[in-house]
């Protein structure tokens, strides 16, 4: 057993969250991580309404007794999102831990925490995680370049981040992005993080409510299989490198320094992505997923997954690490 400040602070067994993903994160996903002894969270704007999240945190709470979460993500979005009409709807849900994402957070980190939340913020900068603690938050998942959809401006990558969060932060540290196995969560704790977060390696469990064809085209891809796009607007994201990705970064790369939202609002749009998880046609629009795609080779339950990465960790920690030193 892998015991942390995050775990003990979490209340959950094994150092693993999965982390909110636009219309992956929903109830079934997040049981099935929570019953596998990590932490489930749930998207907040996977939801048509905040109405509609309350509904889903009772649907999960049916599904599981273990701690679950849900991740609120402020981002530039092509319809008007109402995100404190969202958080208020967290907070009247009943639910006790927030993964706060995006932009200025700061709000709603009050509001949060006025409730008695323990929220963990998801940024891919120090100085964005240091304002984060300043304001009060409970953890920090910082998110490498590595990882899938949003990847920040700055490209840099967990080996570097990691061990600077933990430098600079006071708080709980997990690392996020291209995380998916044992190896990986005994690296990410010898560089002094108390925990791995990860999304697209859920993508690829029996529980992740997407088509089966999804998750089989992610144990087929490789490590190079992700693009990034829409640098150009400052909102650079990480997504499965297919027809309409590679159309998106033709466009961008054409219309260089005019490049707007508007030439790739069509491609890019969430409600087309969508129908990739339900139809099962990895090429139909764009969707999210990281670099890891390389290290996923099966499509196992979550229990089995976390269990899995744990055993390996301890394994790597307890062999190989252990016998190099003389
Ligand atoms: P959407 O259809 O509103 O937008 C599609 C993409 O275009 C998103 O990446 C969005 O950030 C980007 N975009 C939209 N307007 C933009 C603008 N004016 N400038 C720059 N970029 C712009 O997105 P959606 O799929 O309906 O998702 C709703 C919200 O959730 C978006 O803000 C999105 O970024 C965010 N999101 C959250 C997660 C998560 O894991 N929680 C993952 C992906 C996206």
């Amino acid at each position: 057993m892998l015991k942390t400040r995050f775990t003990e602070l979490m209340g959950i067994e094994h150092p693993i969250v999965q982390g909110g993903m636009q219309w992956v994160a929903r109830a079934e996903l997040a049981a099935g991580v929570s019953n596998g002894g990590g932490l489930g969270i749930m998207t907040a704007l996977t939801q048509p309404t905040p109405d509609d999240l309350i509904k889903e945190v009772a649907r999960c709470r049916t599904m599981t007794d273990k701690p679950f979460g849900v991740n609120l993500t402020i981002l530039p979005s092509l319809r008007p999102i109402p995100h404190k009409e969202y958080a208020q709807a967290i907070i009247d849900s009943g639910v006790k831990i927030v993964e706060t994402a995006g932009n200025n957070p700061g709000e709603f980190i009050d509001m949060f925490k006025a409730a008695g939340i323990k929220v963990v913020h998801k940024c891919t900068a120090v100085r964005h995680a240091l304002t984060a603690q300043r304001l009060g938050v409970d953890a920090i998942s910082i998110d490498g370049f590595e990882c899938a959809g949003h990847v920040g401006e700055d490209d840099i990558t967990n080996q570097i981040l990691i061990p600077l969060a933990v430098d600079a932060l006071d708080i709980p540290v997990i690392g996020s992005g291209g995380f998916g196995e044992g190896r990986q969560l005994a690296a990410a704790l010898a560089l002094g993080a108390e925990g791995v977060n990860m999304g697209t390696r859920f993508m690829a469990t029996k529980e992740a409510p997407i088509h089966d064809k999804v998750k089989q085209r992610l144990v087929d891809a490789g490590e190079r299989d992700s693009l990034l796009i829409m640098r150009a607007l400052r909102n650079t994201s990480r997504v499965f490198r297919n027809e309409v990705a590679e159309e998106v970064a033709r466009i961008e790369k054409e219309k260089g320094l005019n490049f707007k939202i508007e030439d790739v609002a069509h491609l890019v749009a969430g409600a087309r992505g969508r129908h990739v998880y339900d139809d099962g046609d990895s090429e139909q629009g764009m969707w999210s997923a990281g670099m890891v795609a390389g290290v996923i080779h099966d499509v196992p339950s979550c229990k089995e997954l976390i269990e899995r990465i744990v055993s390996d960790a301890e394994a790597v920690i307890k062999g190989r690490l252990q016998s190099l030193v003389a």
